[in-house]
């Protein structure tokens, strides 16, 4: 609905007047669009969203539009603050009040009682992460728009009680990359396609598993400019789901919940979900779910929920991008987890009828969800102030453990640094002993990040039924990082009794290593290639120098490395040009028909392959799916090709999935044990599971035994050039597991021989999301062996 103003002679339109004079200069979206927000076959230019918001706040006095930064393709990350004009004026004073009431350390109780009477609920509502959800970027200018311009009691209490900090996308490049994909695609059958490229440059949707890793500028962005500087009480973070699923979703989430989140946090998601959801319904809404599908295990997709706010998410059925869809009722989904979308439950009140489903549906549901928890946080200021408090009291008087030890030998300094740079920069506070170790004391308000992402996970074993098939988690179940990076850490009962120094770890150089141990010696290798000088190794140690230490030491030959890239987009393969990047090696991607074009061994030493299905990579696209030049994969001829490679020798890297590829299409020998097993007799549903390496060239640098990272993970027969394998018990080293009887003795890494060439299989993804440290070093030494 819109302002209208009545056409009323006299005193009275003196006032219309006036406020006609306020708002006339608002300009409406369809103004500045050419259409309205959510017409059929229309998606936003990011550009125009950046110049809309600044149009806004130009015209109105309670909206301030902030560039961030800039994205991986530098285009600009904005953020707008909405409050009342009062409020816009004095943000600093409101940012101050949140940092005292974040930290109880440094506000008594009755300090805090004055602060939150003064204080607003902060609300941080981001959109669009995942960039093929297209509707919440139009929600977000639509409901800009509105909460300006239309003056009802509602939005009054919303502008007085809360300050909005509203991301109109988390994603900015990704707007770009759908918008000019539907646009090329419209009017042909391939309308309504996700576009055949990552839309983030290295992640795609991984960009939200990136939430306590933070290794894209987005996510960094983000958590240093939003979340630690207003440290919000509500996050709430806007997706869609499937076009057959519900269509919304609100919390309350599914178990397991992450024990590190304090409880009240859980009951106030379950309390803001639900209202919302009674909002919908209210609204005439129907399809609409609760307590479904989505848990709260990973905070690798979520941040705040560990650093005293809550998360809510919703997740609306999809169209075909802005193309509409319609679904018959029996259509819709029986078997999601924890309802059926055809059948009302007490968690899915009023199945929707089915008919046509429309991008501004999405919208319709989403301005109601958004007003609805904007609402709940004005009318429940007070108690939501007061219990972030609370929980920041909760999470200082921790004692079990009271601290975590990091001994000052580490044997990887460089993963060392990583880590506690990475638990810095989510607001973890971090103590130097005299003898150089390093304390994380858990009576501190964000402990529950730092203990999370410290211990063991110990994932709870749900099946659908006793003794019945997994429940399959939403995400991954471990987030141990001194397992994943190789980082030593002991948790202590007691409070560490020597005195320690605040210490600090700003991101950036690292001092330059040589060391084998070092995962950082790989960056110092490649700048010395690059700068024309030559790595000599020693075969024993495995360390490295920039001259001949002594007549057994080899020159270390500078890999020619490919990268396989399919049409299909592999997020794996993003993160592993992403890992190559980091660490400054020189790759090129080799698409189908780079490899299919022979004479592979004249371009290139090693050619990787990153996770990916099997039939993706022998067959990509299949015709009809996408335009014809993004069809088809390596085929007869890439395989052929790949064959010819190793024969002359070529090293060919196969990572986790992609391994089959080299049974089915290169004859490799060896044979998967887990290959046609049910779930319900073998499930690592994102694992640690140790492993224990042989000596050898790919194991230089690494210690007898790791963890490492399975997910759909293959194992082997163990026989010749088995370079890793399972003990015969306890695999399990963080997360869950079921079956491990069928890893007992089998290869998770080999080097088998094809030709004169190697062909090694990881059975693990060895630089898993930009976290595994550990392996990181199997990888490198596979792409120079
Ligand atoms: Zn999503």
């Amino acid at each position: 609905m819109r302002v209208k103003f009545p056409a009323a002679p006299g005193a009275a339109l003196r006032c219309v007047l006036f406020a006609c004079a306020l708002h006339a200069a608002v300009p409406t979206p369809a103004s500045h669009f050419g259409h309205q927000i959510g017409v059929d076959r229309e998606l936003l230019d990011w550009d125009k969203v950046v110049s809309y918001f600044q149009a806004l706040e130009k015209s109105s006095d309670k909206i301030r539009v902030e560039e961030l930064g800039k994205t991986i393709e530098g285009r600009p990350f904005i953020a707008a603050t909405i409050a009342a004009p009062e409020m816009l004026r004095d943000l600093d004073r409101y940012r101050e009040i949140q940092r005292r009431l974040a930290d109880p350390r440094i506000t008594t109780e009755a300090e805090a009682e004055n602060l939150i009477a003064r204080g607003k609920t902060v609300v941080l509502l981001t959109c669009s992460i995942h960039s093929t959800e297209v509707a919440s970027t139009h929600t977000a200018v639509e409901f800009a728009y509105r909460l300006l311009t239309e003056d009802k009691p509602r939005f009054r209490a919303i502008l007085q009680n809360t300050i909005l900090l509203l991301v109109p996308s988390l994603n900015p490049d990704g707007v770009d990359i759908v918008t000019r994909w539907y646009r090329r695609t419209l009017g042909t059958p391939f309308e309504g396609t996700s576009p055949p490229e990552l839309y983030q440059r290295y992640v795609g949707h991984d960009n939200n598993r990136d939430w306590y890793m933070f290794t894209q500028p987005e996510t960094r962005l983000t958590v240093a400019k939003l979340h630690n500087a207003w440290h919000p009480q509500i996050v709430y973070d806007v997706h869609q789901q499937g076009q057959y699923a519900s269509r919304i979703f609100v919390p309350p989430w599914l178990d397991p919940i992450e024990p590190n989140v304090d409880a009240i946090l859980a009951q106030e998601m379950n309390m803001i979900g639900t209202s919302m959801a009674a909002e919908l319904t209210a609204a005439g809404k129907k399809g609409v779910a609760i307590h479904a599908a989505y848990d709260f295990w990973s905070p690798a997709r979520h941040y705040q929920a560990f650093h005293g706010g809550l998360r809510i998410l919703t997740e609306s059925a999809s169209a075909r991008l802005a193309t509409p869809v319609t679904i018959r009722r029996e259509q819709l989904d029986r078997n999601a987890l924890g309802y059926d979308a055809q059948q009302k439950s007490w968690n899915h009140l009023e199945p929707w009828d089915g008919g046509e489903w429309h991008l501004h549906d999405i919208i319709d549901y989403q301005l109601i969800a958004f007003e609805s928890c904007l609402y709940q946080a004005a009318i429940h200021r007070e108690e939501l102030l007061r219990n972030f408090c609370r929980v920041g009291r909760r999470a200082i008087a921790r004692t079990e453990p009271a601290a975590f030890l990091i001994p000052a030998m580490q044997r990887d300094p460089g993963a060392a640094r990583k880590l506690f740079e990475t638990l810095e920069f989510g607001g973890v506070e971090i103590g130097r002993a005299a003898d150089g170790s390093h304390v994380i004391s858990m009576a501190q308000p964000y402990s529950s990040f730092a203990k999370a992402l410290l211990e063991r996970q110990n994932y709870p074993d749900m099946r659908q039924y006793p003794g019945g098939p997994p429940v399959q988690p939403y995400d991954v179940t471990a987030h141990t990082l001194p397992l994943l990076m190789g980082v030593d850490v002991e948790a202590l009962e007691k409070p560490w009794a020597g005195a320690v120094e605040r210490d600090h770890f700003p991101g950036g150089a690292h001092p330059e290593s040589f060391s084998a141990l070092d995962t950082d010696a790989w960056r110092t290798i490649n700048r010395v290639w690059k700068s024309g000088g030559a790595v000599w190794r020693d075969p024993a140690s495995g360390d490295f120098a920039a001259s001949q230490k002594s007549p057994a030491w080899k020159q270390l030959r500078r890999p020619r490395i490919g990268l396989y890239k399919s049409f299909i987009p592999s997020i794996d393969e993003g993160w592993t040009r992403w890992l190559l990047e980091q660490f400054e090696f020189e790759y090129s991607s080799a698409g189908n028909q780079d490899v299919q074009s022979g004479d592979l061994r004249q371009r290139f030493d090693v050619l990787v392959f990153p996770d990916q299905p099997v039939q993706e990579i022998v067959n990509g696209y299949s015709k009809g799916a996408m335009p014809p030049e993004f069809i088809g994969g390596l085929g007869e001829a890439g395989a052929a090709s790949l064959r010819d490679f190793a024969s002359r020798g070529g090293t060919l890297v196969f990572l986790n999935r992609a391994s089959a590829y080299a049974m089915q299409a290169l004859g490799v020998k060896a044979k998967n044990v887990l290959d046609g097993v049910s779930n319900r007799d073998f499930y690592a549903p994102g694992s640690l599971l140790n492993i224990t390496l042989e000596s050898g060239p790919l194991t230089l640098g690494l210690p007898r035994e790791i963890a490492i990272w399975s997910e759909h993970s293959p194992a082997w027969e163990a026989g010749e050039g088995a370079v890793a394998r399972y003990p015969d018990a306890q695999v399990l080293a963080s997360g869950w597991l079921l079956g491990e009887k069928l890893l007992a003795g089998r290869a998770a890494l080999v080097d088998a021989r094809l030709g004169a060439g190697h062909v090694i299989l990881f059975g693990m993804r060895p630089q898993y999301r930009g976290q595994s440290y550990q392996a990181f070093k199997l990888f490198f030494n596979a792409l120079v062996e």
